[in-house]
């Protein structure tokens, strides 16, 4: 395609994004080299104050990844050694490893195959599981909201209600959806997301936030984070970690999210555009009724997917496989327990899964040259 061979494609254009924020960046991080509070300055509450009312959560805390996030929650509920938490297989790896770092034991559920999120059926069979093994008490679920569509937590809730689970909404992914006209940091118990640059919402490095509308709870998170504090930093209540947010992650939050709702419905609207160029031809994501997805990842199936990587790379194309292997397939988590009913559907999605260039800067032109690629390598098979 002439626009591939000209124009370079990303993946995700971080640039273009700094191209439109012109010099905001600059002087927020000018600011805070400035005032010098490089540890919890007060950029970090007033990103707080701003998360709070953008995802109408009661209490936000910031943290220092999206996968110190996961282990704070877990570590706020209490989950440790003896504990189950049950987790989508079809995931990144942090939403297990943090189960495992708390010394709690990871249980892999099974995902749906048209909304790669968790699938009840298989969450009610994994509980059933560990119930009738009895050496496991069953603690918690950790919902994943993948490639930026909320999981089915109306469903998830009832099951989790049902058998005394707390349920943690892994947002990395997710943060700005809604699900059932509720945005996504009040979904569950407690939400955890990631800045992770390339996240619908990213920083430049590390950081994370947390989610809850309860006061208790938030009083725990803010002591974990900083050590496990108690009334100052030198009186230590609990064993915590250190897991802030740097001033200057904040400052440049507080710049993007300015132009975060915006990005949003540009990412909705080139979302819109693939699927109107290739759904007749290739299997596109669906998003389900009542949720809102912040397109985190445009992500497709195809079959003979590595031919198909191949020729779009040799038309200049840039794809992503998430994720090539389930995480009970990979060599630190075979050990680990899985939903009796089998994992086919995320075993099956691992083969066929291709991710394709999603950002909010992407053109029409640009879309063109990758439906184009994509459709002419799916064709030649
Ligand atoms: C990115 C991601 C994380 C981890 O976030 P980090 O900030 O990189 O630690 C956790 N869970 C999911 C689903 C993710 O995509």
């Amino acid at each position: 395609m002439a626009d591939a061979a000209v124009h370079r494609i990303e993946f995700v254009d971080l640039q273009a994004q700094r191209r439109r924020l012109g010099t905001r960046i600059d002087e927020a991080i000018g600011r805070v080299l400035d005032h010098g509070g490089f540890i919890m300055g007060p950029e970090v509450a007033e990103l707080e104050a701003r998360l709070a009312d953008f995802s109408g959560a009661e209490h936000v805390i910031s943290c220092s990844n999206g996968t110190a996030a996961l282990e704070l929650a877990l570590r706020a509920l209490d989950i440790g050694p003896g504990d189950a938490v049950f987790v989508p297989t079809f995931t990144f790896a942090s939403t297990a490893e943090a189960v495992a770092l708390v010394g709690a034991t990871p249980v892999f559920v099974d995902v749906l195959e048209d909304t790669f999120n968790l699938d009840v059926r298989s969450l009610e069979r994994a509980i059933a599981d560990v119930r009738t093994a009895d050496s496991l008490h069953p603690a918690a679920v950790i919902a994943v909201d993948l490639f930026g569509q909320p999981a089915d937590y109306d469903a998830i809730g009832a099951v989790a209600d049902g058998a005394g689970l707390a349920v943690i909404g892994d947002a990395a992914q997710s943060f700005g959806a809604t699900w059932a006209g509720r945005r996504v940091g009040t979904l569950a118990r407690i939400t955890t997301t990631s800045f992770f640059p390339a996240k619908p919402l990213g920083c430049y490095g590390d950081g994370g936030a947390l989610f809850t509308d309860d006061e208790d709870i938030a009083g725990r998170l803010r002591s974990l984070r900083v050590h496990g504090k108690g009334a100052d930093k030198y009186d230590n209540v609990r064993i915590g970690i250190n897991g802030r947010l740097d001033t200057i992650q904040a400052a440049i939050l507080l710049e993007k999210l300015e132009i975060f709702s915006d990005e949003i419905e540009s990412r909705n609207a080139a979302a819109s555009v693939y699927g109107r160029l290739l759904a007749q031809n290739v299997t596109t994501p669906i998003v389900a009724s009542g949720a809102t997805s912040v397109w985190a990842q445009y992500t497709v199936r195809v079959p003979h997917r590595s031919e198909v990587i191949e020729r779009m790379r040799s038309a200049g194309v840039p794809t992503a496989v998430y994720y090539p292997l389930p995480l009970h397939r990979q060599t630190a988590y075979a050990q680990f327990p899985t939903a009796s009913s089998g994992l086919a559907t995320s075993e099956r999605l691992a083969t066929d899964v291709l991710s394709l260039p999603m950002h909010p800067y992407l053109d029409e032109a640009t879309q063109a040259a990758v439906t184009a690629a994509l459709l002419a390598a799916v064709m030649d098979e």
